[in-house]
């Protein structure tokens, strides 16, 4: 299997290796093939390129359980969420699926990667779920999904050997670890703060990235600090009420197009990664691939990835501070903060004194706000934001910002795959 050293040094102090191969048509069409679904694409993406450094394929029983217990992989470095893939025991069978053998793994019937399948395991889901999430409550989307998985675990390295091409408007903002790179090089940043979304920006959002780039100066050169910051979109499965992508990446862009930041300490890019809504543990795993696209610093604010009332508000705040030892990457800690009409700016209740006067950024005003399709005022969000999210809305969300039912049957795919580079 290829790996090339990107020449970077990513979590747990390893090289991060792309493991990118082409090949040529009918190569692998003697080999069994696997059928993934959108998560487990995403994660074959994800280690293909080194988004889960110092991973290089799925992990096998006793890391696995390693992970659960002790958010740990055999070698000690952190790590706080599993990446399995599944098939169920009858997909095993009819493909006459055996361990120590390459497989194909394919998406929407196309090749997407190569497994070399060292391990095939049962686990106990149940078991998994709670010391992953803290709860086997099935109300926990996270859980869900860990239940759903049938059949047995399959480990083994991955090597990309189809790479995914995205569509308008994500070709503009997908980059992989090496772009990231790349990128930050031609903008000369040395510290890179990293903002998790996966909502349209509100001021209170820009002020938090704001802060946080303040922050990130420090012990930088007075005259120049070079400091930018990454607003990381997460892109993956969606749930009806959720932001469309579209409106996300392009409403968070216009921050830079309008001016609100300088496009040289500005930048979006996706993040492929199913949300599995594990609060303080999934922001470690944030932390972990912030730190693989070379973020130096990373905010954290109120229930990171957390979801329902299963977290409280700071868990992950002080999750993080327990293994900071163990990242590379530095967490900022921010409070939840609100637009004071008697500052004229935002700032939160420790700080002023006039938490009668606030008007909260609250998912449900601007939900409201974004449904009528009014103007909302400049303290809330910005005009050009708000307009260049309408447009998103009309264009790619028939007339919502938000998923509904229609958008999930019918929006196109994120990336597609060339036919026939390698499989059949
Ligand atoms: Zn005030």
């Amino acid at each position: 299997m290829s790996s090339k050293d990107i020449g970077f040094v990513g979590h747990g102090g390893r090289s991060i290796h792309e493991r990118v191969a082409e090949y040529s048509k009918g190569e692998f069409s003697s080999l069994p093939s696997l059928e993934l679904n959108s998560q487990q694409a995403n994660e074959c993406i994800g280690l293909g390129y080194g988004f889960f450094s110092p991973l290089e394929g799925f992990l096998n029983r006793n890391d696995t359980e390693l992970v659960c217990n002790e958010m740990s992989l055999s070698d000690g470095t952190l790590w706080s969420i599993p990446i399995n893939l599944n098939a169920s025991y009858e997909t095993l069978k009819t493909k006459g699926i055996r361990e120590g053998e390459d497989i194909v793994l394919t998406y929407e019937k196309r090749p997407l990667a190569l497994l070399s399948l060292e391990e095939m395991f049962d686990f106990d889901l149940e078991w998994m779920a709670r010391k992953v999430y803290g709860t086997g409550d099935q109300k926990h989307p996270g859980v869900r999904r860990t239940l759903m998985q049938k059949g047995k675990f399959l480990s083994g390295k991955v090597e990309l050997i189809n790479e995914p091409r995205f569509r308008p408007p994500y070709d503009r903002f997908w980059l992989t670890p090496r772009q990231h790179f790349e990128l930050y090089k031609m903008k000369g940043w040395q510290h890179i703060v990293a903002h998790q979304t996966r909502n349209v920006p509100h001021t209170g959002h820009e002020w938090l990235m704001k802060y946080c780039w303040f922050a990130a100066n420090e012990d930088l050169p007075v005259d120049e600090p070079r400091t930018g910051v990454l607003v990381s979109a997460v892109i993956g499965e969606k749930r009806t009420g959720d932001y469309i992508d579209e409106a996300i990446v392009l409403g968070q862009a216009e921050l830079g197009n309008a001016g609100y930041f300088n496009p040289n300490v500005f930048a979006v890019s996706l993040l492929l990664w199913d949300m599995r809504y594990a609060g303080p543990k999934e922001a470690v795993h944030h932390a972990i691939v912030r730190t693989n696209i070379g973020c130096t610093h990373h905010m954290f604010g109120r229930d990171h990835a957390g979801v329902g009332n299963f977290y409280k508000p700071y868990d992950a705040h002080y999750l993080l501070k327990e293994v900071k030892d163990r990242l590379r990457i530095r967490p900022i800690f921010m409070k939840e903060n609100y637009y004071c009409t008697v500052c004229g700016e935002v700032t939160n209740g420790e700080l002023d004194n006039h938490a009668d006067k606030a008007q909260s950024f609250s998912g449900t005003l601007i939900r409201s706000i974004l449904i009528d399709g009014v103007k909302p005022t400049r303290g809330l969000m910005r005009p050009e934001v708000f307009d260049r999210v309408m447009e998103a809305s009309e264009k790619y969300g028939m007339g919502s910002p938000f998923v509904t039912e229609e958008y999930l049957r019918s929006r196109p795919p994120i990336f597609t795959l060339d036919e026939g580079k390698g499989g059949d």
